[in-house]
């Protein structure tokens, strides 16, 4: 298997990933020889994360965790402090979902437009746990969280010994599934696309970020959204 002459880009991305590249996995790299042929051929993966933080600062200082349940129970219960919430409430199936996943990994996807498109959820509600815990115990505390925060996408150059031989081996299904034009193949192999990362993230893998404006639409409430808010304390002019 030889190598392919392509300019020394070392980064794996949607935007980068060229018809010749796509071609050369495709009819020369066996699937028994990707992983090493892609940890030899990329440095790094773009990705995507995409939350609603009251502070964007404290990603740029504590990188990207999993969920820590009693954290997380604190904020809940300030959060029914906040609303006035005074009502007797069951969560204890809640978290039990999430046992093993939320707070044992963090998530990020291959395509910031399904942040847009196919989950604007996480840039409008912010932590799934803390949208489940709402949603379970009053509508009227997610239409709170729906209205606190700063929608954000993180934009994110992941090094690969993070990921998993496993997740390459999927990106290598996905590029071999793939057909039609460049722009249909691109959405084939990196939309909808998620990325488990164990145990965390560093801030360093932070690109840049930016708060989305676009007009939403918010399936947990059946209406559209637009954020307004286009800048943080990180990103002020
Ligand atoms: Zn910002």
């Amino acid at each position: 298997m030889s190598d392919l002459k392509l300019p020394h880009n070392k980064t794996f991305s949607k935007y980068s990933l060229s018809w010749k590249e796509l071609h050369f996995i495709k009819k020369n790299v066996k699937k028994h020889e990707f992983v090493c042929w892609f940890r030899a051929r990329y440095d790094f993966i773009i990705c995507y994360h995409g939350c609603c933080p009251k502070d964007v600062a404290q990603y740029y200082q504590n990188g990207f965790l999993p969920s820590d349940f009693p954290k997380t129970m604190q904020a809940f219960q300030g959060l029914l402090t906040e609303v006035g919430y005074h009502f007797p409430y069951d969560i204890s199936d809640v978290l039990k979902i999430y046992q093993g996943k939320t707070n044992r990994f963090v998530y990020v996807i291959l395509d910031e437009e399904d942040f847009i498109d196919q989950a604007s959820h996480y840039i409008i509600y912010g932590s799934e746990t803390m949208l489940s815990l709402a949603q379970n115990v009053s509508p009227s505390l997610k239409s709170y969280l729906r209205n606190i925060g700063i929608p954000t996408v993180f934009h994110l150059k992941i090094p690969l010994g993070k990921i998993t031989d496993g997740e390459l081996l999927n990106l290598y299904e996905q590029i071999r599934c793939s057909n039609g034009t460049m722009e249909q193949r691109r959405f084939q192999i990196f939309s909808n696309y998620t990325i488990i990362i164990e145990p965390s993230l560093d801030a360093d893998c932070i690109v840049g970020h930016y708060h989305p404006t676009d007009l939403l639409y918010d399936q947990h409430a059946k209406q559209q959204y637009q954020n307004k808010t286009t800048f943080c304390s990180i990103c002020a002019p």
